[in-house]
Protein backbone atom coordinates (compact mmCIF):
# COMPACT_ATOMS: atom_id res chain seq x y z
CA UNK A 1 0.00 0.00 0.00
CA UNK A 2 1.28 3.67 -1.02
CA UNK A 3 -1.04 5.49 0.66
CA UNK A 4 -1.25 6.38 4.19
CA UNK A 5 -2.91 4.10 6.77
CA UNK A 6 -4.19 5.90 9.91
CA UNK A 7 -5.42 3.79 12.88
CA UNK A 8 -8.37 5.03 15.10
CA UNK A 9 -10.27 4.03 17.71
CA UNK A 10 -14.11 4.85 18.21
CA UNK A 11 -15.74 7.20 20.86
CA UNK A 12 -13.73 10.02 22.07
CA UNK A 13 -10.37 9.33 20.20
CA UNK A 14 -12.16 9.64 16.74
CA UNK A 15 -14.22 12.27 17.07
CA UNK A 16 -11.40 14.60 18.85
CA UNK A 17 -9.25 13.54 16.35
CA UNK A 18 -11.81 14.19 13.46
CA UNK A 19 -10.83 18.60 13.49
CA UNK A 20 -7.33 17.69 13.44
CA UNK A 21 -7.62 15.40 10.24
CA UNK A 22 -9.62 18.37 8.90
CA UNK A 23 -6.65 20.63 9.56
CA UNK A 24 -4.75 18.18 7.36
CA UNK A 25 -7.40 18.30 4.49
CA UNK A 26 -8.47 14.69 5.52
CA UNK A 27 -12.23 13.90 6.37
CA UNK A 28 -12.91 10.08 6.66
CA UNK A 29 -16.69 9.85 4.52
CA UNK A 30 -18.31 7.14 6.91
CA UNK A 31 -18.44 7.50 10.93
CA UNK A 32 -17.84 4.51 12.81
CA UNK A 33 -20.70 4.91 15.54
CA UNK A 34 -23.26 4.04 12.26
CA UNK A 35 -21.23 2.37 9.99
CA UNK A 36 -19.60 -1.22 10.77
CA UNK A 37 -16.98 -0.85 8.24
CA UNK A 38 -13.42 -1.22 10.09
CA UNK A 39 -11.97 0.55 6.86
CA UNK A 40 -13.09 3.61 6.34
CA UNK A 41 -12.26 5.71 3.11
CA UNK A 42 -11.68 9.39 3.00
CA UNK A 43 -11.94 12.30 0.73
CA UNK A 44 -8.52 11.96 -0.47
CA UNK A 45 -7.88 8.46 -2.27
CA UNK A 46 -4.50 7.89 -0.70
CA UNK A 47 -5.52 8.21 2.89
CA UNK A 48 -8.11 5.84 4.72
CA UNK A 49 -8.64 5.20 8.73
CA UNK A 50 -8.70 1.67 10.18
CA UNK A 51 -11.07 1.65 13.05
CA UNK A 52 -8.91 -0.84 15.77
CA UNK A 53 -9.77 -1.03 19.70
CA UNK A 54 -7.43 1.88 21.36
CA UNK A 55 -4.94 -0.82 23.29
CA UNK A 56 -4.79 -2.03 20.02
CA UNK A 57 -3.47 1.32 17.95
CA UNK A 58 0.35 0.96 19.12
CA UNK A 59 0.23 -2.71 17.77
CA UNK A 60 -0.86 -1.73 14.46
CA UNK A 61 1.31 1.42 14.01
CA UNK A 62 4.32 -0.69 15.25
CA UNK A 63 4.11 -3.52 12.44
CA UNK A 64 3.56 -1.21 9.85
CA UNK A 65 0.10 -2.15 9.39
CA UNK A 66 -0.96 1.23 9.90
CA UNK A 67 1.43 4.49 9.61
CA UNK A 68 0.28 6.72 12.48
CA UNK A 69 -2.58 6.24 15.06
CA UNK A 70 -3.82 8.26 17.86
CA UNK A 71 -3.51 6.64 21.21
CA UNK A 72 -3.97 7.50 24.63
CA UNK A 73 -0.97 8.13 27.15
CA UNK A 74 -1.87 5.62 29.36
CA UNK A 75 -1.89 3.06 26.51
CA UNK A 76 1.31 4.03 25.14
CA UNK A 77 2.97 3.70 28.85
CA UNK A 78 1.36 0.38 29.22
CA UNK A 79 2.49 -0.93 25.41
CA UNK A 80 5.88 0.90 25.47
CA UNK A 81 7.11 2.66 22.42
CA UNK A 82 8.99 -0.20 20.43
CA UNK A 83 9.13 0.72 16.70
CA UNK A 84 7.20 4.02 17.02
CA UNK A 85 8.59 7.59 16.34
CA UNK A 86 8.51 10.18 19.39
CA UNK A 87 5.02 10.80 19.90
CA UNK A 88 3.17 14.26 19.14
CA UNK A 89 0.89 15.72 22.04
CA UNK A 90 -2.40 16.25 20.23
CA UNK A 91 -3.72 17.47 23.59
CA UNK A 92 -6.86 15.80 23.45
CA UNK A 93 -9.06 13.03 25.49
CA UNK A 94 -7.28 14.58 28.73
CA UNK A 95 -7.45 12.77 31.79
CA UNK A 96 -5.58 11.64 34.92
CA UNK A 97 -4.43 8.62 35.98
CA UNK A 98 -5.26 8.17 39.82
CA UNK A 99 -5.04 5.79 42.35
CA UNK A 100 -8.52 5.64 44.10
CA UNK A 101 -10.18 4.08 47.31
CA UNK A 102 -13.54 3.37 49.04
CA UNK A 103 -14.67 6.42 50.81
CA UNK A 104 -13.22 6.31 54.71
CA UNK A 105 -10.53 4.18 53.51
CA UNK A 106 -7.03 5.76 55.15
CA UNK A 107 -4.98 5.62 52.46
CA UNK A 108 -2.10 7.82 53.66
CA UNK A 109 -2.43 5.35 56.86
CA UNK A 110 -2.19 1.84 55.49
CA UNK A 111 0.51 2.93 53.04
CA UNK A 112 2.80 4.95 56.51
CA UNK A 113 1.79 1.06 58.03
CA UNK A 114 3.22 -0.62 55.19
CA UNK A 115 0.12 -2.49 54.91
CA UNK A 116 0.07 -4.82 51.28
CA UNK A 117 -2.32 -3.52 49.55
CA UNK A 118 -4.12 -5.43 46.67
CA UNK A 119 -4.42 -3.15 43.67
CA UNK A 120 -7.42 -3.67 40.92
CA UNK A 121 -6.75 -2.00 37.70
CA UNK A 122 -6.15 -2.47 33.79
CA UNK A 123 -2.95 -0.69 33.64
CA UNK A 124 -1.01 -2.92 35.17
CA UNK A 125 2.96 -1.86 34.40
CA UNK A 126 1.62 2.34 34.95
CA UNK A 127 0.85 0.45 38.30
CA UNK A 128 3.30 -1.40 39.44
CA UNK A 129 5.75 1.23 38.36
CA UNK A 130 4.13 3.82 40.57
CA UNK A 131 4.14 1.90 43.72
CA UNK A 132 7.84 0.38 43.45
CA UNK A 133 8.24 3.77 42.97
CA UNK A 134 6.93 4.92 46.50
CA UNK A 135 7.95 1.65 47.98
CA UNK A 136 4.45 0.40 48.65
CA UNK A 137 3.88 -3.23 48.18
CA UNK A 138 1.25 -4.27 46.40
CA UNK A 139 -0.77 -7.79 44.54
CA UNK A 140 -2.11 -6.24 41.15
CA UNK A 141 -5.67 -7.73 39.99
CA UNK A 142 -5.51 -6.96 36.21
CA UNK A 143 -9.26 -6.39 35.38
CA UNK A 144 -10.89 -5.44 31.73
CA UNK A 145 -13.40 -3.43 32.93
CA UNK A 146 -15.17 -1.18 35.40
CA UNK A 147 -12.39 -1.08 37.80
CA UNK A 148 -14.90 0.71 39.95
CA UNK A 149 -16.32 -2.46 41.01
CA UNK A 150 -13.14 -4.38 42.57
CA UNK A 151 -13.14 -2.39 45.96
CA UNK A 152 -17.15 -2.21 46.39
CA UNK A 153 -17.38 -5.78 46.05
CA UNK A 154 -14.54 -6.49 48.16
CA UNK A 155 -11.32 -7.54 45.10
CA UNK A 156 -9.47 -4.73 45.96
CA UNK A 157 -8.50 -2.20 48.39
CA UNK A 158 -7.91 0.56 45.64
CA UNK A 159 -8.14 0.80 42.32
CA UNK A 160 -5.40 2.42 39.31
CA UNK A 161 -7.88 4.05 36.81
CA UNK A 162 -8.14 7.25 34.62
CA UNK A 163 -10.56 9.90 35.93
CA UNK A 164 -11.72 13.01 34.26
CA UNK A 165 -14.81 14.44 36.11
CA UNK A 166 -14.67 11.94 38.85
CA UNK A 167 -17.95 11.60 38.60
CA UNK A 168 -18.14 7.80 38.31
CA UNK A 169 -15.98 7.82 41.27
CA UNK A 170 -18.33 9.37 42.99
CA UNK A 171 -21.10 7.88 41.96
CA UNK A 172 -19.82 4.80 43.38
CA UNK A 173 -18.34 6.02 46.76
CA UNK A 174 -14.59 6.10 45.71
CA UNK A 175 -12.09 9.03 46.26
CA UNK A 176 -8.72 9.75 44.39
CA UNK A 177 -5.96 10.30 46.52
CA UNK A 178 -2.90 10.30 44.65
CA UNK A 179 -2.62 11.68 41.01
CA UNK A 180 -0.16 9.49 39.00
CA UNK A 181 0.41 11.20 35.40
CA UNK A 182 -1.57 13.59 33.16
CA UNK A 183 -2.74 11.70 30.42
CA UNK A 184 -3.66 13.05 26.60
CA UNK A 185 -4.00 11.08 23.32
CA UNK A 186 -0.95 10.92 21.26
CA UNK A 187 -0.01 10.79 17.44
CA UNK A 188 2.61 7.83 16.38
CA UNK A 189 4.06 6.76 13.57
CA UNK A 190 5.75 4.41 12.21
CA UNK A 191 9.51 4.97 12.20
CA UNK A 192 9.69 3.18 8.35
CA UNK A 193 6.64 4.38 7.52
CA UNK A 194 8.57 8.22 7.78
CA UNK A 195 11.22 7.00 5.96
CA UNK A 196 9.75 5.88 3.04
CA UNK A 197 6.21 7.30 2.71
CA UNK A 198 8.28 11.03 3.96
CA UNK A 199 6.92 13.25 1.18
CA UNK A 200 2.91 12.22 1.84
CA UNK A 201 3.42 12.13 5.57
CA UNK A 202 5.25 14.76 6.49
CA UNK A 203 2.54 17.83 5.65
CA UNK A 204 -0.02 15.66 6.94
CA UNK A 205 2.21 15.53 10.61
CA UNK A 206 3.10 19.13 10.23
CA UNK A 207 -0.36 20.59 9.65
CA UNK A 208 -1.47 18.58 12.60
CA UNK A 209 1.05 19.70 14.45
CA UNK A 210 0.19 23.39 13.85
CA UNK A 211 -3.59 23.06 14.67
CA UNK A 212 -2.78 21.69 18.10
CA UNK A 213 -0.43 24.32 18.62
CA UNK A 214 -2.82 27.24 17.52
P1 LIG B 1 -13.77 0.68 26.00
O1 LIG B 1 -14.23 1.85 26.83
O2 LIG B 1 -14.58 0.47 24.74
O3 LIG B 1 -13.54 -0.56 26.79
P2 LIG B 1 -11.30 2.01 25.97
O4 LIG B 1 -11.54 2.35 27.41
O5 LIG B 1 -9.99 1.44 25.58
O6 LIG B 1 -12.36 1.02 25.41
P3 LIG B 1 -12.10 4.71 25.49
O7 LIG B 1 -12.91 4.71 26.72
O8 LIG B 1 -12.67 5.33 24.26
O9 LIG B 1 -11.61 3.27 25.08
O10 LIG B 1 -10.74 5.42 25.82
C1 LIG B 1 -9.80 5.69 24.82
C2 LIG B 1 -8.75 6.61 25.39
O11 LIG B 1 -9.35 7.85 25.78
C3 LIG B 1 -8.06 6.07 26.63
O12 LIG B 1 -6.97 5.27 26.29
C4 LIG B 1 -7.66 7.35 27.34
O13 LIG B 1 -6.43 7.84 26.83
C5 LIG B 1 -8.77 8.31 26.97
N1 LIG B 1 -9.80 8.39 28.01
C6 LIG B 1 -10.37 7.35 28.66
N2 LIG B 1 -11.29 7.77 29.55
C7 LIG B 1 -11.30 9.12 29.45
C8 LIG B 1 -12.05 10.15 30.09
N3 LIG B 1 -12.95 9.88 31.01
N4 LIG B 1 -11.84 11.42 29.71
C9 LIG B 1 -10.95 11.72 28.76
N5 LIG B 1 -10.19 10.79 28.13
C10 LIG B 1 -10.36 9.51 28.46
MG1 LIG C 1 -13.37 3.29 28.32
Amino acid sequence: MNGITIALSKGRIFEETLPLLAAAGIEPLENPETSRKLIIATNRADVRVVIVRATDAPTYVQYGAADIGVVGKDVLLEHGGDGLYQPLDLKIAKCRMMVAVPVGFDYENAVRQGARLKIATKYINIAREHFAAKGVHVDLIKLYGSMELAPLAGLADAIVDLVSTGSTLKANNLVAVEHIVDISSRLIVNQAALKLKRETLVPILDAIARVVEA
